[in-house]
């Protein structure tokens, strides 16, 4: 089964956690050992695994993101969003997390974040857990 989460994103460039929502798709499978793949079918957002504690860290994050890639220059892209596109390469579409006894398996610090790079909008997270 492949469950769909929307999440709805707050700024153009920011990490939004789907910890808790991931988590919770994942028990409604009922599979208790296995591995759950978070994937985010976008050209401009991700997903990545960082920490959840100190929400400084996502904001040195996405600041320090932007100074590596700006939005202004000479693009060739004329939508006005290449940066973000850059971005989310540079992030990846995709996570694996351990499942055990139906939870995701994570450090102490680690969470799940939507990485959205040309927000805000509604955007769409898929789950798929492989038991085993
Ligand atoms: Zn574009």
């Amino acid at each position: 089964m492949l469950i769909r989460l929307t999440v709805p994103t707050r700024r153009r460039e920011a990490l939004e956690e789907i910890t808790d929502r991931v988590a919770q798709a994942v028990r409604s499978t009922g599979v208790s050992e296995g591995v759950c793949f978070v994937i985010v079918p976008h050209t401009t957002a991700g997903v990545t695994l960082n920490e959840a504690a100190d929400p400084a860290v996502t904001a040195d994050t996405i600041n320090h993101l932007a100074e590596m890639v700006p939005r202004e220059g000479f693009w060739i892209h004329a939508e006005g969003n290449s940066d973000a596109h850059v971005k989310t390469s540079l992030y990846g579409n995709s996570v694996a997390v351990a499942i055990e006894a139906s939870e995701l398996v994570l450090g102490t610090w680690q969470g799940i974040f939507l990485s959205e790079f040309d927000g805000p909008r509604p955007r769409t997270v898929l789950v798929k857990v492989i038991a085993g």
